[in-house]
């Protein structure tokens, strides 16, 4: 998944990519509001954590603009274990869920499951397109039960394929998906395309290319 992450408290910020990163999760770190907001503007995440206080305003600032701009993603926000004012106000600016801090671990990682599932309107964490299987909370990619030992970035392109299964998973955010800013070279994605196509031989799985659009994982009939 694509996590974009707004906290200044710094420990606070590591803490939330240490508990998110591991698994095949690319995760931005900003600190400012106006970070942020280019970051949104520019790009498309499947989760964002908001810190409410932040040194130059109110998150909730922030996510009152996405959601009047008709930006869904959703929106986990951090608040203070005391105040409840503050998260009624969260919600009601349209977060999805909040998280008091101090925040264990476990229950960050299945809070942000589970609000991936109800985003992506699954029953359960996995990914499914035929044969192939996804689950997120272990990072285990299987092909008919059998494990694929896959390696960050062709774990992140499976993802990114799963979550289009039979729709065009769109070249941008597939290079975004896999590669920090500036971090892709011109054929960098079709050479993970093509390691992932190697692996999906003979499976009834294949990924098509789209040129100029993207790539989508369909039936292989032959
Ligand atoms: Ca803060």
């Amino acid at each position: 998944m694509r996590l974009l992450i707004v906290e200044d408290d710094p420990l606070i910020a590591a803490s939330l990519t240490k508990g998110l990163a591991p698994l095949g999760n690319t995760v931005e770190v900003f600190h400012r509001l106006k970070e942020a907001r280019a970051a949104l503007a520019h790009s498309q995440f499947d989760l964002v954590v908001l810190d409410i206080g932040l040194p130059d305003g109110s998150g909730l600032k922030l996510l009152r603009e996405i959601r009047k701009g008709g930006n869904a993603t959703p929106v986990m926000i951090l608040t203070a274990r005391d105040d409840i004012a503050e998260r009624v106000r969260g919600l009601d600016s349209g977060a999805d869920d909040y998280l008091t801090k101090p925040f264990s671990l476990p229950e960050l990682q299945a809070r942000v499951r589970a609000l991936l599932r109800r985003s992506q309107q699954r029953t359960d964490n996995r990914l499914r397109f035929g044969p192939l299987c996804f689950d997120p909370a272990s990072g285990d990619v299987t092909l008919n039960g059998e494990r694929l030992d896959l390696p960050p970035r062709e774990l992140g392109l499976m993802e990114g394929l799963l979550l289009h299964a039979e729709r065009i998973a769109p070249r941008e955010q597939l290079i975004d998906r896999l590669f920090g800013f500036g971090e892709a070279g011109p054929n960098a994605l079709e050479v993970y395309v093509s390691r992932l196509r190697k692996r999906l031989q003979g499976s009834g799985v294949r990924i098509r290319t789209l040129r100029g659009l993207g790539y989508r994982l369909e039936d292989d009939p032959a």
